[in-house]
């Protein structure tokens, strides 16, 4: 039976796998593969907006300008100002295509909110969910599109490379190409080999490696793992932007419900638990400065009182106000019987951003041939050591438009052999899984993360943390491999080999620089650290160099 061979396989359905579907459909098959439904991503929660110049008062100049100051240092530049310069494009093309954004009633412009980091109002919003409006619209758009496939519960295990080739695989791993993926039905508990000319992965990030995370269930950082079992170049796994502010509940939940960057915006004040204003001891811009410095001053104040919690006080603000502007955050709260009107909210900081991941050039190609990556599991120079709230969408957005026109370069240049690729070698036994192992090996992974490669670092924390994660990774492993294939243990692989990487990538960097923070090595070192960390596997055994 002749297989199926699609152009473009995409792996993740958040902002940037949903938006290169839609534009790569115009030139070739697409197949969309995506974990859980459609709509499960880090993108369907985001609050705040996208981040795009605007108002006469504001310029390019400005908006790459706050870019670079978040990002420490360490942004490229030509990536930074390609996503400036495109933002009104890309916001101008989601309006074609159905998504709205909160106009001013008044003035009936759009209506720009001002967020932490930003000199300016420049953030399109719709109401407080603006991620839920975009998967909407661009659910809507891909379903409608007779050249898209949608598998929705379909698991990318790992990606199609030489290994899986009959022909003997090449000296080293460098010089891989990428034939597709392995991916698992999870309803059908099956496995089945999927070919392409191209594969994009868009798996988004891996807040799921921390105990607390605004990120939903979805994020393990699958991509991330699979890119680099393949032989692709990590880079700046160091820099894990905490947002500071999620809901405090006495209950652990998989996932922490976020309190926008926005509310602060808007006027609202930090405060220790005995309604002592605090952030005027770190930062001239206080409540609203940087995330990475609320974050750390929170985790100082908590720490230094021995408190789980500070609050956000939005409540001295007229109540019809507050609730028109974030009616979800709003109802959230009331859920959990705050009355943001009227009462404090209790706040601690998640995990919640992504800053390294995949090494990608200007158009999200990787150095595995015929793989790229976009959105939050790439790292293409944007960021940084540190995301600008907001730029983290247009990036994703900005990248899948132009990697779909690298990608469709790359597919039309190359005539790639497919031949002779196996099929999935079932090497695990039909021994069941045992929840309790699982649940144990994940919580010991994140609880280890979150103590020692959390917001605040040392040298001590790292090399205990380097020892422990070495034997608990191999653990982990094992059992994948020791038991029945399941998404728990393709999740519990990942989740090891992530949190691994993220232990070596942050004692490799001795310095503090934007989300890094090592109290053994407080200040920044341009002359010896401005620049990225890189990992890449060779195969037998992980190589890391540091590179400009
Ligand atoms: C609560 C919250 C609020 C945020 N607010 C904002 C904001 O206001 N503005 C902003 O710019 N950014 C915000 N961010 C960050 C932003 O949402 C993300 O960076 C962005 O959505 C990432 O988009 P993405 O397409 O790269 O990944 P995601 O949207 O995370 O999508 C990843 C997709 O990959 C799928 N996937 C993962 N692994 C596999 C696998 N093995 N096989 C198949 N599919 C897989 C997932 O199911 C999902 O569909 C927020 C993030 C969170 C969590």
């Amino acid at each position: 039976m002749k297989e199926n061979i699609y152009d473009f396989l995409v792996v993740g359905s958040g902002a940037a796998g949903l938006y290169f579907s839609i534009l790569a459909a115009d030139h070739g098959k697409v197949l969309l593969i995506t974990k859980n439904s459609l709509r499960e991503s880090n993108t369907f929660y985001a609050q705040g907006g996208i981040a795009a110049v605007d108002r006469e008062s504001d310029s390019f100049e400005e908006h790459i300008r706050d870019t670079m100051t978040a990002g420490d240092e360490l942004c490229n530049p030509k990536a930074v100002g390609m996503i400036v310069n495109e933002g009104p494009e890309i916001i101008h093309d989601l309006i074609r295509r159905g998504v709205k954004f909160t106009k001013d009633s008044k003035k009936g412009e759009y209506s720009l909110h001002r967020e932490g980091g930003h000199s300016e109002s420049r953030v399109f919003h719709f109401k407080d969910i603006t991620g839920k409006e975009l998967i909407r619209a661009l659910t809507k758009n891909v379903k409608e599109n007779k050249n898209i496939t949608i598998l929705e519960n379909t698991m990318c295990v790992d990606l199609l490379t030489e290994h899986q080739k009959t022909d003997p695989p090449p000296a080293g791993l460098h010089g891989v190409t990428c034939y597709g993926v392995y991916a698992y039905e999870i309803k059908r508990n099956r496995i089945s080999k999927i070919l392409s000319k191209s594969t994009v992965l868009a798996t988004g990030g891996s807040g799921q490696v921390y105990l607390h995370t605004s990120n939903p269930a979805v994020a393990t950082g699958d991509g991330l793992a699979m890119a680099y079992r393949a032989g692709a170049t990590i880079s700046n796994l160091e820099f894990y932007q905490f947002h500071p502010t999620t809901l405090y509940t006495e209950k652990e939940k998989e996932s922490s419900f976020l309190i926008s960057e926005a509310v602060r915006g808007f006027g609202a004040e930090l405060k220790t638990k005995d309604g002592k204003k605090f952030m005027h001891k770190y930062h001239p811009l206080k409540s609203l400065a940087p995330r990475d410095i609320v974050a750390r001053a929170i985790d100082t104040e908590m720490k230094k009182r021995g408190d789980d919690f500070v609050y956000l006080d939005v409540s001295n603000f007229p109540a019809n106000k507050i609730i028109s502007s974030f009616p979800n955050i709003y109802h959230r709260c009331l859920e959990e019987g705050i009355d943001i009107t009227k009462q404090m909210i209790p706040v601690v900081p998640a995990a919640h951003y992504q800053c390294g991941g995949i090494e990608t050039d200007l158009h999200g190609k990787t150095d595995v041939k015929g793989l790229y990556a976009i959105g939050e599991v790439a790292q293409n120079g944007v960021h940084g050591a540190n995301r600008l709230a907001s730029n983290s969408l247009l990036d994703a957005l900005v990248f899948a438009k132009a990697s779909s026109v690298s990608v469709q370069k790359y597919i039309s240049k190359n005539m790639i052999n497919f031949t002779g690729i196996k099929e999935w070698e079932y090497y695990h036994t039909e021994r069941p899984l045992e929840k309790v192992v699982v649940s144990y090996l994940r919580n010991t992974i994140k609880r280890l993360v979150s103590e020692f490669v959390g917001i605040v670092r040392s040298d001590e924390r790292l090399k205990m943390a380097q020892n422990m994660i070495d034997l608990i990774a191999w653990q982990a492993r094992d059992y994948y491999m020791q038991t029945k294939l399941s998404k728990e243990t393709i999740e519990l692989r990942n989740i090891a080999d992530v949190a691994a990487l993220m232990v070596r990538f942050a004692s490799f960097r001795k310095e503090s620089r934007g989300l890094h923070y090592n109290i053994d090595h407080p200040h920044k070192d341009n002359e010896h650290w401005q620049k990225n960390t890189r990992i890449r596997s060779t195969g037998r055994r992980s190589k890391s160099e540091i590179t400009r």
